[in-house]
């Protein structure tokens, strides 16, 4: 029978109502015990990691679990994490960073409703990513949720309330889940046990700007005792204003030009970024340093690039590690 480790860090799904508002108070072991069925099916073992709204998630979280699945890696079969929905993506994609390639799957869910709700969806959740990550199909990270299983660098939270929380973006579906049937829309390459990387370095300084009319270009200069990294998510394809001052391309050069990082993406969330196609994108398409974030999600942007400044601080380093194709983060040739 394969062994599977659960575990839990909080969220929705261990959530009980306080005269505060809803807060994480079940065990992974009480919530496994109102799963009808997964023990018939695997060897499973409960972790109690922490018990945090993932509204507190942050990178020395990520890598607790990372550290925790890397401890117990040779043990198991698969691991199933509950987390909560709000910052599951950003997890979910540190992790793709932090263990690369790993040929056991590593599987995150959470619910939109507690376990304690008669109409929850915990139980189907954890139930279907225990069958998920029991497939011998399965492999890297991702994220089963309300029947789908998305790769761990394209979710995207998209509804606060309905079941169907989750969308892959830009990237199919790697499968769908009907009770117990699990059937395969993306069928990738699995990789060999010996292609495992794991890495614990992360650099948090990275700062998301979102553009808005009339955003003042100063901003560079009030980020720059702050933050390494800046990815810019500019407005459709990759429209970044044209002041008659210049002011923006200033600061964005300046801020290039000063050894920091920019990444640049869109804020439409559907089908990425590309610099080239107007002229008030055009011109911070050929500098070595800016980096063009193609159809990858902010989430997967945000933990890329910590993970990647955490590896190394070169230029030419930066650039190759962002542009190579990590858990399908990014399509090739865009
Ligand atoms: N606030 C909760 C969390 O992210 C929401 C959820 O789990 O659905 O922990």
């Amino acid at each position: 029978m394969k062994k599977i480790l659960m575990i839990a860090t909080g969220g929705t799904i261990a959530s009980v109502g306080s005269e505060h508002g809803l807060t994480p108070a079940m065990t992974g072991e009480e919530l496994a015990a109102n799963v009808p069925g997964i023990q018939d099916k695997c060897e499973l073992n409960v972790l109690q990691l922490m018990n945090i709204d993932s509204t507190n998630m942050r990178p020395k979280g990520w890598l607790k679990i990372r550290d925790a699945v890397m401890e117990h890696y040779e043990l198991y079969d698969g691991f199933v994490i509950l987390h909560g929905t709000d910052t599951l993506a950003y997890t979910a994609a540190a992790l793709s960073y932090l263990i690369q390639d790993s040929r056991k799957p590593i599987v995150l869910t959470g619910s939109q409703k507690p376990m304690g709700n008669p109409y929850t969806d915990a139980k189907i959740n954890i139930y279907q990513s225990i069958l998920y990550a029991l497939d011998d199909q399965s492999c890297r990270v991702s994220i089963v949720f309300n029947g789908k299983a998305v790769a761990g660098t394209r979710a995207r939270k998209q509804r606060t309330r309905s079941f169907d929380a989750f969308e892959s973006m830009n990237f199919p579906l790697l499968a769908v889940i009907h009770d117990d049937r699990i059937i395969r829309h993306y069928n990738g390459i699995l990789p060999e046990a010996k292609e495992l990387n794991a890495y614990s370095q992360l650099n948090d300084r990275v700062f998301v700007l979102k553009l808005t009319p009339e955003v003042k270009p100063d901003i560079f200069g009030l980020l720059s005792g702050h933050y390494d990294a800046i990815i810019l998510e500019t407005f459709g394809i990759g429209g970044i204003p044209e002041y008659e001052d210049a002011s923006f391309e200033k600061a964005i050069f300046g801020w290039v030009d000063a050894g920091k990082t920019l990444a640049v993406t869109t804020q439409v969330p559907e089908e990425g970024c590309d610099l080239e196609v107007y002229k008030v994108g055009k011109k911070y398409s050929e500098h070595p340093r800016i980096l063009q974030a193609g159809d990858m999600t902010t989430e997967s942007l945000v933990a890329k690039i910590m993970w990647i400044l955490g590896q190394t601080d070169k230029p030419d380093e930066i650039r190759n590690l962002f542009y190579k194709t990590i858990n399908h983060d990014r399509s090739i040739g865009i």
